[in-house]
């Protein structure tokens, strides 16, 4: 199983609690930026007019646990 890794923003090196943002810079289709941040520095690279974009987190939904009580009455 994989654990859920916090997010550090690559930027200023806070954590990252709730939206993280990727900014991403490319120049004659060379990357030359590319990183996780947090939205104070999400709002700094838009002033600066770089590529940004929401960071899809999957969240996973309380699937895993079943609770026992569905097979009530089709006992052993
Ligand atoms: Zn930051």
């Amino acid at each position: 199983m994989r654990k859920p890794r916090d997010r550090i923003c690559q930027h200023c090196g806070a954590l990252i609690a709730g939206k993280a943002y990727r900014v991403t810079s490319e120049e004659e289709g060379i990357s030359l930026l590319d990183m996780i941040v947090c939205s104070l520095c999400f709002m700094e690279a838009k002033r600066l007019h770089l590529h940004a974009e929401v960071v899809n987190v999957r969240s996973k939904e309380a699937s895993a646990r079943n609770r026992g009580s569905h097979r009530s009455r089709l006992g052993i």
